[in-house]
Order: structure tokens, then C-alpha cells, then sequence
């Protein structure tokens, strides 16, 4: 997939109802334009995805997961699986740091979870990113690096182009901290310096990687303005429908300077 739109992904973790999601769809809708330079991905609880695919105008906003299970039926109670998913959420989120370090996803999971993506036709948006101890310790580059591998493995070079990474620096998730975007910068790069080295320069260039990590509306641009970054993983900050549409006007800015 060619880096041609800036991706803006909103993750609602586990806030709102069906109906107070809905209702978020409604202000956004009223106060979101539609960029042809920018894509909007709205990930609501999975109980809301059915709703908001029968409310949302999909040229507007697009939908996604924020997690499933990657068998796709069978005597797996409570679960829910890509097969089902299918046509409602066109992305997923995979491996996100609170699914790593909550509820213990496995690498082995977060690869079943990407392949089961792809065969349902689902884009995963395969987040990685270093602990703060990690970091500390200069592990940062180690710790992307077996990340990717553990999340990548198996996938050929044709699957890869439907895979979004997103760089979340788990010390920044949630907390206000924000990652230097120099820092940012280096570690998009590294991201891209190790798909390069598994599958070849095209597919390194080609590769969309969003940055994730207590962005704001006031801190947005200083992320978009990089030229390794394609877009924004956006959590608290996407709960309010005005400042979430301020970072989607800053992407369709940002996206239109970078082509002066
Ligand atoms: C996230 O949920 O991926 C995230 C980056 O959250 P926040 O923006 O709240 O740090």
C-alpha cells in the first residue's frame, strides 16, 4: 500500500456504550471533512462496530478493531474472530502494548493475529514499541527489532503491503509523556532499516508507520511534520470529538505542505 494518505486511527479502548459511541460518530461526522489526503479510522468497543458500520458514511471514516481472536470459529467461548469482523472493520489493531503487558499476547498470538487478519481481508495495524526500562537500557532497536519478527514471521512480501506498523513507545501510551520526535524519527527509521533488510528497499519505502503516544491536538503537527511518519494512533485525545478533529485538520495540513 503506497504512503499516499495520512492515517489517522482512533482508539477508544474500553470507553463509551453503543450509544455514547454513536453519539461521538455524530459530532464527528458534523466536524470531520472528507481529505482525500487523509484517512479517519475509528476503533470503538467491538460491541459498537456493527452499529457505527450501518451509521458511518465510509468515504468519512473507516472502522476498526481494537482486538480478536485469530482462529475463525469453534468452541472458543466469549471470543470474537476476524472471520466475523469481515465487512464491518475494514483495519484491526494487533499487539497493542495493553494486549502485550495486560492480557499477555504472545508474539506467537500476534502473528496468528496478523495472518488471521489478512486472510479475513482486514488491514492489522501491528503496533510495537519499547518499555521505559527498555529504553533506558538502550534496548529500544532490540526490542522493535523482535517485535517485527515475532509479529512478521510468515508474512510474504505481497501480504506485507496490507500490514500498518504503528510505533508506540509504551512509556508514552496514556500517560502524557510525549517521545522527542527526533527520537520518534529514529526509531521509524530503524523500523524501516529492518523491514528493508527482511524484504528489500520497495517495501521498506512503501511501508505506512504511524507514531502512537499521548498525542494531542496541540502536539500533532510536531508528529505529521515528520517525513517518516504516515500518520497518528490516537487514544485519549480521540474521545473528544473536537480536539480528535483538530488532529485530522493538522494531517490534512501537514499532508498538503509536505507535497508544496
Ligand atoms: C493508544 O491507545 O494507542 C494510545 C497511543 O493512547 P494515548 O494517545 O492515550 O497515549
Amino acid at each position: 500500500m503506497a504512503r499516499d494518505k495520512t492515517l489517522i486511527v482512533g482508539n477508544w479502548k474500553l470507553n463509551l456504550t453503543v450509544g455514547e459511541s454513536s453519539l461521538l460518530v455524530h459530532e464527528l461526522s458534523k466536524l470531520v471533512k472528507n481529505h482525500r489526503d487523509v484517512e479517519v479510522v475509528l476503533a470503538p468497543t467491538s460491541l459498537a462496530l456493527q452499529t457505527l458500520s450501518l451509521q458511518v458514511n465510509h468515504r468519512q471514516f473507516k472502522l476498526a478493531a481494537q482486538n480478536f481472536y485469530w482462529r475463525d470459529h469453534g468452541p472458543y467461548t466469549g471470543e470474537i474472530s476476524a472471520a466475523q469482523l469481515r465487512g464491518i472493520a475494514q483495519f484491526a489493531l494487533v499487539g497493542h502494548s495493553e494486549r502485550r503487558h495486560i492480557f499477555n499476547d504472545s508474539d506467537k498470538d500476534i502473528r496468528a493475529k496478523v495472518q488471521a487478519a489478512i486472510r479475513n481481508h482486514i488491514r492489522p495495524i501491528l503496533c510495537i514499541g519499547e518499555t521505559a526500562s527498555e529504553r533506558a537500557n538502550g534496548e529500544t532497536q532490540d526490542t522493535l527489532h523482535d517485535q517485527l519478527i515475532g509479529g512478521l514471521a510468515n508474512v510474504t512480501s505481497e501480504e506485507l503491503e496490507h500490514i500498518i506498523i504503528a510505533y508506540e513507545p509504551v512509556w508514552a501510551i496514556g500517560t502524557g509523556q510525549n517521545a522527542h520526535p527526533h527520537d520518534v524519527s529514529q526509531a521509524i527509521r530503524s523500523i524501516r532499516s529492518q523491514i528493508k533488510h527482511l524484504y528489500g528497499t520497495k517495501q521498506a519505502e512503501n511501508m505506512q508507520v504511524l507514531y502512537g503516544g499521548s498525542v494531542t491536538a496541540d502536539g500533532a503537527s510536531s508528529y505529521l511534520a515528520l517525513p517518516d511518519v504516515d500518520g497518528l494512533l490516537v487514544g485519549g485525545a480521540s474521545l473528544d470529538a473536537h480536539a480528535f478533529s483538530e488532529i485530522i485538520k493538522k494531517a490534512h495540513k501537514s499532508a498538503g505542505a509536505s507535497k508544496v
